[in-house]
């Protein structure tokens, strides 16, 4: 059942984030009404196809559209160029034209992947994002930006390509394993911090109800970070102005995953840990408050992050830094809180500052995994 509509409005290319629960008996319908191709191919990965991928072929199939699928392995790896490939080729092997659509069934890697290939696939079919993880369910699924990973260097070959709709139900979130949990925490924390203190407040309150999967405290703090998404999408769509803002803990955050080669932290991970450094950057340059600084450490520490040291050391962060391949003018850029539902966008930290907020990350705890 819908329970909630949000809309990104986009002109020609608005369209809704529909979010409810039992979701499945309501799809066919909506592709119908939004004039969805009837081939329909649903690419998936093979951690969520056993769950959730039959229900919603015979749900479809039983409206009359024409259903196939393709199931890929999980991971950030099959975000690549070749895998995007090999589904080009699975798709014109069976014929599938310009008129079909494609739902992407899964988390970020799926939405990114499906979007991508989606947006190249006969120069740009219909499609639908279905996000299955908190994270994307709250963040990457809304917006339209799509990418695979190259050897280079990660999400650098892509678009801006936005879906038919976001269809999110809740109760796909049974399945996730706790440390997804986790990571969808990285980004809605991010959203109380840059844009809405009530939010903030709201998570501080709540975040037992949030880890446990409380449908009424998961599908506010979604709602609100869908609302925040969609608006900053509509204000500035391709990444020029705004939109930027939703980097809060991702300068660091991506030199994180990258030092442990994206395999060791993962993205919702590394926006947490990428936060306490940024907000201990703008407390060193008397941006914000000790009590907001306090505050905000506070409410990260609360949440369960268990990363394995593995790959992560010190080093490897800083070299991963220097090595970004997303500066500007050869500047890092940082996106700094100033008070809770506020941020700067700074371009003049120092390098020594950024080395002292690395070191004060890893005198953390959370960063051992010893908690
Ligand atoms: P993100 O959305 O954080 O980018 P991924 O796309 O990498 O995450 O998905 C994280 C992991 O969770 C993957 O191994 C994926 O197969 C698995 N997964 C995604 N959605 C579900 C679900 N609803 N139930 C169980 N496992 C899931
Ligand atoms: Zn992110």
């Amino acid at each position: 059942m819908i329970q909630r509509q949000i809309d990104v409005a986009l002109g020609e290319r608005s369209y809704p984030i529909y979010v409810g629960t039992s979701m499945t008996t309501s799809f066919a319908p909506t592709c119908q009404q939004h004039g969805v191709p009837k081939r329909i191919v649903i690419i998936t990965d093979t951690n969520i196809a056993p769950h959730y991928l039959k229900p919603l072929q015979q749900h479809l199939r039983h409206f009359q559209f024409d259903v196939s699928s393709i199931v890929i392995p999980p991971g950030e790896r099959q975000k690549s160029l070749q895998r995007a490939n090999a589904i080009f080729t699975e798709l014109l092997k069976s014929d599938v034209g310009r008129k079909s659509a494609l739902v992407a069934l899964g988390g970020g890697v799926i939405g990114d992947l499906v979007g991508f290939v989606a947006a190249a696939y006969h120069r740009g079919v219909t499609y639908i994002q279905a996000p299955t993880t908190l994270l994307s369910q709250v963040d990457s699924s809304v917006g339209g930006k799509v990418a695979v990973n190259h050897p280079l260097g990660k999400n650098m070959i892509g678009a801006f390509y936005q879906p038919k709709f976001v269809w999110i139900d809740v109760d796909c979130l049974r399945t996730l394993p706790p440390r997804e949990i986790v990571c969808g925490l990285g980004e809605i924390v991010k959203y109380g911090v840059i844009l809405d203190a009530e939010l903030f407040a709201y998570i501080e309150t709540n975040l037992d109800r949030i880890l446990q999967l409380d449908n009424e405290a998961v599908m506010h703090v979604q709602g609100r970070c869908c609302e925040m998404k969609a608006h900053i999408t509509s204000e500035d769509e391709r990444e020029t102005g705004i939109r930027v803002i939703l980097n809060y803990g991702h300068t660091v955050g991506h030199a994180l995953e990258a030092a442990g080669n994206f395999t060791t932290v993962k993205h919702g991970e590394a926006v947490l840990m990428g936060m306490i450094a940024e907000t201990y950057i703008a407390r060193q340059m008397g941006m914000v408050s000790p009590e907001v600084h306090e505050r905000i450490v506070a409410l990260i520490r609360r949440i369960p992050l268990r990363v394995r040291k593995g790959s992560l050391t010190l080093a490897r962060v800083l070299q991963a830094m220097k090595h970004d391949k997303k500066t500007v003018d050869g500047k890092k850029r940082f996106v700094l809180p100033v008070r809770l539902g506020e941020v700067q966008v700074v371009d003049t930290v120092e390098p020594s500052l950024i080395n002292a907020s690395l070191r004060h990350l890893f005198a953390e705890k959370m960063v051992t995994g010893k908690r």
